[in-house]
């Protein structure tokens, strides 16, 4: 589903790469995560998978497709089978939560009926149906974050990259959030969570890409035992 065939990413203002001649494979409907220090290259890896970085050297797959191939006026088209989640949930502030999940679905011009249909699906799935009224400053951090998902799952894309998405919530939430990612993946969709939080990584016992000064060091399978 995600293929990194020795990508190398420099920098141009930076003599330092960013990531180094990395290889790697993510099959379609796992359940992965991405961890390393600040600075490791990790944003760097997702910002290549939306083409909103090119790589200096190497090739990426989506799907089998090589994103040095990909048109301009494809990357829309490339960017709705990868859904996005923040540590800062980006919500639109002055809308409710219907219609920030809605709002997905407009942009690409979906019909009414269907986005009523579409939107409703993914609060039950989410587990925030009761509140799709409430603006986000009247939902806790947990329930912003279950919007954020919603809303990047709506286009139903293949693929669900977390940045960071339990970075901002307590212990508590963050569980909640791993339950809802990891239902989400039993559903069919790929899902990369990048994280710092070694707690969360461990309780869920998925597949570990660590990842050290834009080298892969370790790559530890599903059910693995963590170093
Ligand atoms: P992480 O997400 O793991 O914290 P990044 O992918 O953001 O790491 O960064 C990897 C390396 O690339 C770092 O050394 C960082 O300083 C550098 N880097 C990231 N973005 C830029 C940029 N826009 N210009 C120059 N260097 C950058």
């Amino acid at each position: 589903m995600i293929k990194l065939d020795h990508v190398t990413k420099a920098y141009n203002n930076s003599h330092v790469k960013a990531l180094d001649d990395v290889c790697l494979e993510i099959n379609e409907g796992e359940f992965v995560f991405i961890v390393g220090d600040s600075g490791a290259g990790k944003s760097t890896i997702f910002k290549l998978l939306t083409k909103e970085l090119e790589p200096s050297e190497g090739e990426i797959y989506i799907a089998g497709q090589p994103l040095s191939k990909v048109r301009h006026r494809r990357v829309p088209a490339l960017r709705r089978q990868i859904g996005v989640v923040f540590q800062d949930f980006r919500l639109l502030e002055d809308r409710n939560v219907y219609d920030n999940i809605a709002f997905a679905q407009r942009a690409i011009s979906v019909p009414a009926s269907q986005i009523k249909k579409n939107v409703t699906e993914m609060l039950t799935l989410c587990g925030i149906s009761e509140k799709y009224r409430f603006l986000p400053k009247q939902l806790s951090g947990g329930e912003q974050q279950r919007v954020a998902v919603a809303r990047a799952l709506v286009n139903q894309p293949k693929i669900l990259l977390a940045d960071e998405p339990t970075g901002n919530l307590d212990a508590e939430n963050a569980r909640a959030i791993m339950d809802l990612l990891e239902r989400i993946n039993e559903r069919g969709t790929t899902v990369v969570v990048v994280t710092h939080n070694q707690e969360v990584v461990r309780s869920m016992k998925k597949r570990v890409i660590n990842i050290k000064k834009g080298v892969i060091v370790n790559d530890i399978p599903e059910g693995g035992r963590l170093a």
